[in-house]
Formats: structure tokens, sequence, C-alpha cells
């Protein structure tokens, strides 16, 4: 009997446990690689990843065409479908990704009913999405880990598998209607950053192994924007489009650079089992501090919109729009600045973020998001990043600020950080803020 794999954010042939799961449980390799465009997704799918997904199932279906196969395409309630199809072509198993959101866990049970109703089986693949599956390494009491150093010394011990191949001998079975793949503007309608990433397994595996090239420009330039010196892994980690331990495998630890930017997966992998704990965490403080957040419409706008008078910060929020990405350091500071400096409910940061970042993840960005607001799993959630000190050492010369903010492009070096004490008027914004008093209104809001 055929299987079906379906895929989600997994959206690969090399080192794919579940493609190749479905085709060791096939009979004569016979397996339907199956997306379901989900309706239930609808909200998460925005211009940008909406692009980057359709890009990344047309080069799926090319790797699987070169396997023998084809991708099979459906649209509406994944549950339905998968189980409709399933009874199509009397399919013995459904071999898919384990995922953390409260809505993979939904989906799962349902699938696993529904399957079992009509006496089909649903087998789910571990350490697919993460190099390390949620509750493979836990504490000594409790089920995951709220620090991270403890985490990765356990993470980092973890035996790994060899990536596998990609397959090269499977067949679909023939009455099945393959459907077409999506176009980006069949998923969502507006326009897509400029600057925006492209798509797919074949883009990601070029891009790792230019990154491979370059590593070693990581340890002493993972926190300087202007050096651009990160992967750029995201948006194909977010998606898939290569697998997070063929990443932490061919980058190794030997060098010092190597190492830093395995600590990174394994960081991803943090939150995601943060997540994976507890779901709610995606929309609800992980930790409550008490917060009594402040509402000002105008000022979200400012931060949004990338005018907020204070440079660092809008440089920030102009390459989110320009690129639909961000750099890491970026996003601290953009993040910390409106949940710290103007007191604004991160959910709405996260929410901008989720609806720009190409590599927007539910796991990622709102954890990522609680660390940064102090209501996750930061071990110092009361101190405020001050964007002005941030600034001048991480952007030392102003040469990132002169990149987004070209208005301010005249200011010489560091400057440009603080226009309001420079003599010449500039087509630019005095700040919406008072950093001091807005950082001690802060701590004094937090009782610290
Ligand atoms: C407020 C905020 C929101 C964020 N939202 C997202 C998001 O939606 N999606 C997302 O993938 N990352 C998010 N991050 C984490 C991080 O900023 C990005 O993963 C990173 O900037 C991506 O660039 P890169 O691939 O060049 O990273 P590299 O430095 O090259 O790191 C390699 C990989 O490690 C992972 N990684 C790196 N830093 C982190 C981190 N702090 N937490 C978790 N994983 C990490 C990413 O998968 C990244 O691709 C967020 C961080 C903050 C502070």
């Amino acid at each position: 009997m055929p299987t079906i794999c379906l895929f989600t954010r997994d959206l690969r042939v090399h080192d794919q446990p579940v493609l190749r799961g479905a085709a060791e449980g096939a009979e004569d390799g016979q397996v339907v690689p199956l997306f379901v465009v989900d309706d239930a997704m609808r909200g998460f799918r925005v211009p940008n990843r909406a692009r980057f997904l359709a890009e990344s199932l047309a080069d799926l279906d090319a790797g699987l065409r070169a396997a023998g196969a084809r991708l099979v395409v459906r649209w509406g309630d994944v549950v339905e479908e998968v189980r409709t199809l399933a009874g199509e072509v009397g399919a013995s198993a459904v071999h898919v990704a384990g995922d953390v959101s409260a809505y993979a866990g939904r989906r799962r049970k349902a699938l696993e009913k529904a399957l079992g109703d009509d006496d089909r089986e649903l087998v789910v693949h571990d350490a697919v999405v993460t190099v390390v599956s949620p509750g493979t390494v836990t504490p000594t009491s409790g089920d995951h880990f709220k620090i991270f150093t403890p985490y990765h010394r356990k993470w980092a011990d973890v035996e790994t598998r060899e990536p596998l191949d990609p397959p090269t001998d499977l067949t679909l079975p023939t009455k099945v209607r393959a459907g077409s793949v999506p176009e980006a503007e069949d998923l969502a309608d507006g326009d897509t950053a400029p600057g925006l990433m492209p798509g797919g397994e074949g883009a990601a595996r070029e891009r790792l192994q230019d990154w491979l090239d370059h590593i070693d420009d990581y340890a002493e330039g993972q926190d300087l924007p202007a050096r651009d010196a990160t992967s750029r892994l995201s948006p194909y980690l977010h998606f898939g489009c290569v697998s997070p331990t063929e990443i932490a495998r061919r980058a190794g630890t030997s060098s010092e650079a190597a190492a830093q930017f395995v600590r990174q997966l394994a960081w991803r992998d943090f939150h995601h089992q943060t997540l994976a704990a507890v779901p709610r965490a995606s929309a609800e403080d992980y930790r409550d501090r008490g917060d009594r957040w402040r509402r000002d419409d105008e000022e979200f706008a400012a931060w949004a919109e990338g005018r907020t008078g204070v440079p660092i910060v809008d440089a920030g929020m102009r390459q989110l729009h320009h690129e639909g990405w961000m750099h890491n350091r970026l996003r601290l500071i953009t993040g910390s600045f409106l949940a710290k400096s103007l007191y604004l409910d991160w959910r709405l940061g996260a929410r901008h973020f989720l609806d720009h970042l190409v590599d927007g993840d539910v796991a990622n960005n709102q954890m990522n998001w609680q660390w940064v607001a102090g209501t996750g799993t930061d071990t110092r959630p009361n101190r405020v990043l001050n964007p002005i000190t941030q600034a001048k050492r991480y952007d030392p010369d102003g040469e990132y600020v002169r990149h987004w903010v070209p208005e301010l492009a005249e200011l010489e070096g560091a400057r440009i950080h603080e226009p309001w004490k420079q003599s010449g008027e500039f087509d630019y914004p005095a700040p919406v803020v008072d950093l001091d008093e807005a950082g001690s209104a802060f701590r004094a809001a937090r009782g610290a």
C-alpha cells in the first residue's frame, strides 16, 4: 500500500526523515508527497512569507520530480484533505514532522483521530524541524528547561543522525491528481519587500555553502549589523528548506566562530522546547510581571514606520520593511525600545514582526519578544537596553544607520546616533521619548 508524506514546514528532499520514513513504509516506493494549503494558516500567510513559501514549494516539486514523483497540492482543511486523499489512494499511513505550536498539537491530534477511525496510522517524525526535539533533554525536575545555559550543555551532548541523502526512486500512485503548485499571489494579497530573499531548497543549499566558506567572520562580526556577518539562514530554517541537523553537523564546532553559530541553533531549539511545554506562551506572558502596558497608537505607528527619532531604532525598522528580515542585534534594540522604553505591549511588536518577517516563526518570534520584554526566559528581565549605548557599541562608525537613515548621512561617525546633539537642520523627527526618563519609568513600573 502507498503512504503519504505530509509536508508542513520541512520543504526539502535532503536530510528529510519524513519523506524517508514514508518511502520505507510504502510498497514499491509508492509515496504521495502532499502539501495542503491550510485554511487555518491563512492569517499567518503574509505577502513576504507567501512568496517565500510559493518559491519553496516550486523547488520542492522539482526535487521530488528528480526523485521520480512530484508534489501533490490540496487546498482547505488539512485533516479533511489528508483523510480524503488517504482514502482515494488507500494509504496505509501518513508521515508528518513533529512540531511545537498549539496549532501543530491540535493538528496532530485531529489527524491521529481521523486516520485512526479509518484504520490508518499517523507516523510523527522527530528531529525534523529542530536539531533536538522538545522533551529529548529535560532538567532533573520539570518538563522543560527555563534557562538556556544548562539546556545548551545537555543539548550539545545529544548525538545527531548522519544527514540523509535525498531519495532517488519514488513513484506516485497513478490515480492521484497532482493539482498545481500555488503562486505567491494565490496565497496572499499585497506587496512584498523589495529586498526579499529567494525561497527554496536550492537557494538554501547555496546559502549554506557560501556561509560555511565565510563562517569565520561570525566570531567578530555577528553583532555588527553593518558587517552583515550572520548566515541569513533563518527563513530557510523556518520553512525547513534546509535541515537544522545538517547545518549543525556541517558547521561543526572546531572553531570559535562555528561553535558560536551552532550555539544559535541551540537557542532556536531552546525556544521551541519552551513553546512546546507552554503553548499558551505564544500569546500570554510566560512569566507574569504584573505589567500594565501603556497604549499609544501614535508612538506605536512611529516605531512601526521607522520614525521614532532614534536613528538606530528607525534603521532597524526600515531594514525590516525593505528586506522582510532584520539583523538580530536590531531585533533586540527595536524590541526593547518598544516594550521597555515606550512600555507598549510586546504582543503588538510581535504581531508587527510576524506581519513582515520572512522568517516569522511562532516559537522564535514570540519567545524572543518575551525575552526582550522581560516576561520570558531572560534572567535579567528588568534591564533596559539603551539604544544610544547599543548603537555606539555595535555600529561605532554609524555605517548601518547611515545606510538606512540617509536623511542623516552628512553626520560623520558616531555623531549620527544623536542628531539632536548636532548643529544643523535635518529632515528627521525629534525622539518620541526621553530615553533616561523612559528607562526610569520602566524600572519603577516593574518595582525594580
Ligand atoms: C524580538 C525578536 C524577534 C525574533 N523573531 C524571530 C523570528 O520570527 N524567526 C526567527 O527565526 N528568529 C527570530 N529571532 C531570532 C534572531 O534574531 C534570528 O533568528 C536571526 O537574526 C536570523 O538571522 P541569521 O539567520 O543570520 O542568524 P544567525 O546568527 O546566522 O544564526 C543562525 C540561526 O540560529 C537561529 N537563531 C539565531 N539567533 C536566535 C535567537 N535569538 N533565537 C532563536 N533562534 C536564533 C536562527 O534560526 C538563525 O537562522 C528574533 C529575535 C528577536 C530579538
